[in-house]
């Protein structure tokens, strides 16, 4: 599975952080976990489908992990979708979703399905489909809040061709109930047991999203083993109390439930917005569970690396958001203008009236910007001139035939 996080803010977006949503990647199926403002276009820039959202999954009502769901289900609605569509929430998510539409005057092109939890539920298989299962319980916020784990099932062990050859299996059949752990009966009435045959079975991969609580025992039974654990980690440990006060965690807390659950791999994120830095938030956490990630808008985890690198392909550049005005930034910039020349713009020409001293101020701060990093106002006069020698952002390719807007 292909972890990809969409949004790392905490309640308020910022310049670079948008808000709380993460996708889940698996076999071609998208689960959503919250739906931040945001959310679907996100989902666009990190190249992943609209269309093969499967279900999504809104952990509380704070209006900052849901505020996106009636945009992207409205979007699912343009795109003329008509595969079913589960949401699971705290009860209410039904009257909220079909208030909204109702309001528009909207009929929905395609069913959906609510799963709705009570306040007062101990543990919830809310999903349960063929290959995997998602289970929820509650946590410990100011409100009512729930984590949720995705497991997947456990798959059948390996069959060894050579061994059942050898006892005299030839039939596709019989390789089949084998592995579904049935006997097979030969011709000559010889028994062939399953467990004779087929390994064991494989243990399925598994991520937890605990979001917006203090540290509780729940969180520890939802990340139990698992192999990706997607913590909150919204204060460091300097601002304990106010972490305790609004029902959030520490960076602290979020490593003491990795610790705990025994996850292979913590990544923390819902930072809040005082921390311009998130690695303050991460090295406090990696001084008590080394193996923590910060997680960074777009940028997939996988969990089986060798076979998952790829499948998923950003359309936009991940770097700008953070970066832009480094060094190396600058230099693979530079090399890839070969005449110098070329780097500097050349000044607009005024003929209906004479620039002022204020206008004179700004187009040289901008030109100096042009090239030691982007900035608002430099490329707002490279769109401008229609400058050829600017890198031009990549266009965000289509996904589906009725990605084409100018449909509608
Ligand atoms: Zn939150």
């Amino acid at each position: 599975m292909i972890i990809v996080p969409l949004g790392v803010a905490s309640a308020t977006p910022t310049a670079t952080r948008h808000l709380s949503s993460v996708a889940l990647w698996r076999e071609g199926s998208v689960y959503l976990f919250d739906c931040g403002e945001n959310a679907q276009m996100r989902m666009l820039q990190a190249g992943l489908k609209r269309s093969q959202i499967e279900c999504i999954f809104i952990s509380h009502f704070d209006t900052d992990h849901y505020s996106g769901l009636i945009g992207l289900l409205s979007t699912l609605q343009l795109q003329r979708r008509e595969k079913k569509l589960t949401i699971v929430g705290p009860v209410g998510i039904k009257k909220f979703v079909e208030w909204n539409f109702d309001f528009a005057n909207v009929d929905l092109s395609y069913p959906l399905e609510f799963v709705e939890v009570e306040e007062d539920f101990e543990e919830q298989r809310v999903l349960d489909e063929e290959e995997i299962f998602v289970e929820a319980r509650p946590l410990n916020h100011s409100k009512f809040c729930m984590g949720f784990r995705f497991q997947e099932k456990d798959r059948p062990g390996k069959v060894d061709a050579d061994k059942a050859q050898a006892k005299g299996i030839t039939e596709d059949w019989q390789y089949k109930d084998l592995k579904a752990g049935k006997d097979v009966e030969l011709e000559d009435g010889t028994i062939v047991k399953s467990v004779d045959i087929v390994g064991h079975p494989r243990p399925g991969d598994s991520f937890a999203y605990i979001t917006d609580t203090r540290y509780c025992p729940n969180s520890v039974k939802l990340a139990m083993n698992t192999n990706v654990l997607f913590h909150e980690a919204t204060f460091s440990e300097s601002l304990a109390d106010k972490a305790e006060e609004t029902g959030h965690s520490t960076a602290k807390d979020a490593a003491r439930v990795a610790n705990e659950a025994k996850t292979k791999l913590l990544v923390i994120s819902h930072f809040s917005a005082r921390y311009t830095n998130q690695y303050v938030l991460l090295r406090e956490a990696r001084d008590d569970f080394f193996p923590t990630w910060v997680a960074t808008e777009l940028r997939p985890i996988f969990t089986d690396p060798a076979h998952e690198k790829g499948i998923i392909q950003p359309k936009v550049y991940l770097k700008e958001i953070n970066t832009g005005t480094s060094k190396n930034d600058y230099k693979k910039r530079s090399n890839n203008i070969t005449d110098k020349k070329k780097r500097f713009r050349k000044r607009k020409k005024h003929t209906d009236s004479k620039p002022t001293r204020g206008y004179r101020k700004t187009s040289r701060s901008s030109e100096s910007k042009s090239y030691s990093g982007r900035s608002y106002r430099s490329d707002r006069h490279n769109d401008d001139n229609n400058n050829s020698n600017q890198r031009k952002p990549k266009p965000i390719t289509p996904r589906t035939p009725f990605d084409d807007f100018d449909r509608f």
